[in-house]
């Protein structure tokens, strides 16, 4: 993967809270009480954000815009010569080409205007519209603000516990919270939800397909990369390499249900599945990149 060195990191498409929540930085390890509870809680608190309690507070701080962040030193650091080399700015520029994608596409393939939405940037802990979180959770989206939050210490996590270590991983981690920003927007998400009330019992599996088609979207995302640009039109990304696709495909299978079952010890229960089993994450990113089409990806008729 290489990325465009003249492309225009646009900062505002993130909010920086981080340093607001104490000491973070970049340099302090999550918090995840130990290991393996920290990736099992990756997937449950993204599940409870998703359909809808929150994290334990919900309704009381719904509505609470008031952390907005200041974006001045990232401004500074991402508009330097050598801002590609930071994290956050490559991060930034990631969420600008998965943006700039679905305001072209969105419209093109479900008639429909895409909403932009930010990336907060955070350490440690943040308060959410889906109430408060810390970086234990992993990164999320949160219907209730519209918002995708990632502490970027995220992605040691992933390499280190999860061997997951390229960097075309992140890109897949933004692409697919955007996807469910875009099931949002298209009110699938909203819908899933009404169905896991009217029937508890497939709660899980209809979990399973709205992640799955998130999946989807970022591979369909990721086959067409390379061709989003900045606001000057300068493209993003200059390649993507074989390589990178497979990275993001390793990254889809090492955090399916079943390997994370197995690697915190427990039987596989796929009744319990909320993200899909490796194969299923695989298949659909996959399935989003050989089509680059979000339209083949209806993991709801497909009998997933
Ligand atoms: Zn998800």
């Amino acid at each position: 993967m290489e990325l465009n060195e003249n492309a225009r990191v646009d900062t505002s498409q993130v909010d920086d809270r981080r340093g607001s929540g104490g000491g973070g930085g970049m340099g302090i390890p999550i918090p995840t009480g130990g290991g393996r509870g920290g990736i099992v809680g990756i997937i449950i608190a993204v599940l409870v954000a998703l359909v809808g309690g929150g994290f334990g507070l919900n309704a009381a701080t719904n509505g609470d815009d008031s952390a907005q962040g200041d974006n001045t030193s990232l401004e500074q650091k991402c508009s330097a010569d050598d801002a590609l080399k930071q994290l956050d700015c490559r991060n930034a520029l990631y969420v600008n080409s998965i943006q700039a994608y679905w305001r072209t596409a969105m419209p093109e393939v479900f008639g429909e205007q895409y909403k932009p939405s930010k990336t907060v940037f955070f350490s440690q802990n943040v308060s959410t519209g889906c109430g408060a979180a810390d970086s234990g959770v992993g990164p999320f989206y949160c219907p209730a603000d519209d918002l995708v939050y990632i502490d970027l210490t995220f992605y040691r996590l992933l390499a280190d516990q999860l061997g997951a270590e390229g960097e075309f991983a992140q890109p897949y981690v933004l692409a697919h919270e955007y996807g469910h920003h875009v099931q949002d927007l298209l009110g699938t998400e909203a819908q899933m939800r009404r169905q896991q009330q009217r029937d508890p019992q497939s709660a899980n599996a209809l979990s399973v397909k709205l992640e799955l088609q998130a999946d989807c979207y970022a591979g369909a995302w990721a086959k067409n990369a390379t061709g989003t640009a900045d606001e000057q039109g300068q493209k993003i990304f200059t390649s993507i390499t074989d390589e990178d696709i497979q990275q993001a495909i390793d990254t889809a299978e090492k955090i399916g249900d079943d390997a994370i079952q197995q690697r915190s010890g427990r039987p596989v229960n796929p009744d319990e599945f909320t993200h899909g089993s490796s194969e299923q994450r695989k298949q659909w990113f996959t399935k989003g990149f050989s089509t680059g089409d979000p339209k083949a990806c209806d993991t709801f008729g497909a009998g997933t």
